[in-house]
């Protein structure tokens, strides 16, 4: 049986070609947020999307303003009324810097070369959310309505944390009140498994350093007697780096169930996939995964990077036992997981019984991300589910982000009781924040497609009103 939906899917999928004219003249204006020479890109695009989100049929499209941060841009469509269900879309519009890349076309201008369409925020986010204006305006050009209340919310400073997002929640709740959320800022598994995210890692950063005299002196004359804080600290590192340069404190180990596990094994992240998403060289292989799913390693476990050091670099070399050292880590925190947890089992296996006898302190740096696991259950995320089947051929694949995004954990903080469906439209090899950063225009025209379904069968969802 044939729904309205299915022919404003017609509609939207016979306009594909605007939809990519659209984003691709958003992705010539480089609102780059990091860099201050760039904000006044990113307030001119706030400008041009509120006015096309007005001239798309949504109303009241405002830019939301705080002393201080960057703008988020605002609008809505509520005339479906009480009796529906509202969606709040949220996306943001500002961008990744591309100094130093090497990019193989201009980073903002939008390239097609076979099924993939090129430019600097293509994926990371700006074809999230234009997939959402191509849905509405298919509904309207349609129907002349929308089946549900909508509210789209664009905001400006992601790419630099939503260091301002908490505030706008505060200053203009009613631009985020809503009773379902689709935050489209994530990932795909791949290019034909459309994913859901349903966890993120934390992220801790310490400082690790190791003292023993008050300043350099001669390693001639001392060396063997006096430590050396340098490879002190080196062998500290060791003791909770294995080989494959995992973390090894099994303090910190999580265990996932099977029924997850099964699942986590038809995530598709062979070989060839790492291979290509995380650019490794020919001769080299992922890391063994142990009998565990690859993707319970890049989701579920902790994981350490060496951020610095203060190694002496080879301009600084001299015959001398140096009077410090320090190393400055970074720590993916599993979902379920605190950053309390984590310092204390560092405390256990860093300050007890230093290498020859030295001084080590451990200062965890300022901004810590929390971890977030997420269970998706309800009318809402069958309805998705349903969406998903008519346009991707499958329902969504629950995943997970190995990174910490700021903006998810504070939705999940704030709206954590509402359905939060968290989807995108990048896909592994989107490579997103690096350079060539793309988006499969198959994965934008699903995604064009489920929205639209998306809308019909949220709306059949009266439970949902809050
Ligand atoms: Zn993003």
């Amino acid at each position: 049986m044939s729904t309205p939906a299915d022919a404003v899917a017609e509609l939207a999928n016979s306009r594909f070609d605007h939809a990519v004219d659209r984003l691709s003249s958003y992705l010539a204006v480089p609102a780059i947020s990091c860099d201050a020479a760039h904000h006044g890109d990113v307030r001119t695009l706030a400008a041009i999307i509120c006015g096309d989100l007005e001239a798309t049929g949504l109303q009241n499209a405002r830019v939301l303003e705080l002393e201080g941060a960057l703008p988020c841009v605002a609008a809505e469509r509520l005339d479906a009324g009480p009796h529906k269900p509202t969606l709040l879309v949220y996306g943001h519009l500002d961008l990744q810097p591309v100094k130093g890349e090497p990019w193989d076309t201009d980073p903002h201008t939008a390239v097609i070369k076979g099924e993939r369409l090129y430019a600097r925020g293509a994926a990371d986010d700006m074809g999230g959310w234009v997939s959402h204006m191509a849905a509405v305006k298919a509904w309207l050009d349609q129907t002349g309505a929308l089946p549900l209340n909508i509210k789209i919310v664009i905001e400006g400073e992601e790419e630099i944390g939503s260091p301002n997002l908490e505030r706008f929640m505060d200053a203009y709740p009613e631009a985020f009140s809503s009773d379902v959320m689709v935050l489209t800022d994530c990932e795909n598994p791949s290019i034909d498994i459309p994913g859901l995210t349903v966890s993120l890692r934390g992220l801790v950063e310490f400082k690790l350093t190791v003292s023993a005299i008050a300043n350099d002196v001669h390693s001639g004359l001392w060396g063997n007697m006096v430590p050396d804080v340098s490879t002190a600290l080196i062998r500290l590192l060791s003791r909770i780096i294995d080989d494959d340069g995992r973390l090894s404190i099994d303090a910190l180990r999580t265990t996932s169930d099977e029924a997850w596990r099964a699942e986590a094994r038809a995530v598709p992240l062979d070989s060839e996939t790492i291979r290509r998403g995380a650019r490794l060289l020919d001769d080299i292989d992922p890391l063994d995964p142990r009998g565990l799913p690859p993707a319970e390693w890049l989701w579920r476990q902790p994981a350490v990077t060496l951020l610095s050091t203060t190694l002496p670099t080879p301009d600084m070399e001299k015959n001398a036992l140096r009077a410090n050292a320090s190393a400055t880590l970074s720590v993916r925190v599993a979902p379920g997981q605190d950053v309390s947890q984590v310092q204390a089992a560092f405390e256990d296996a860093l300050l007890v019984d230093p290498p020859g006898g030295v001084k080590v302190t451990l200062e965890p740096q300022p901004g810590t991300a929390g971890s977030w696991l997420y269970t998706p259950e309800g009318p809402a995320f069958e309805a998705a589910d349903r969406a998903y089947v008519k346009a991707w051929g499958r329902p969504m694949l629950q995943i997970g982000v190995g990174g910490s995004i700021p903006f998810v954990a504070l939705f999940g903080r704030r709206y954590g009781d509402l359905p939060l469906i968290l989807n995108g439209v990048m896909d592994p090899e989107t490579g997103a924040h690096g350079p060539n950063e793309s988006l499969h225009l198959g994965v934008f025209r699903k995604a064009i497609r489920a929205n639209v379904h998306l809308y019909e069968e949220l709306a059949a969802l009266p439970e949902l009103i809050r």
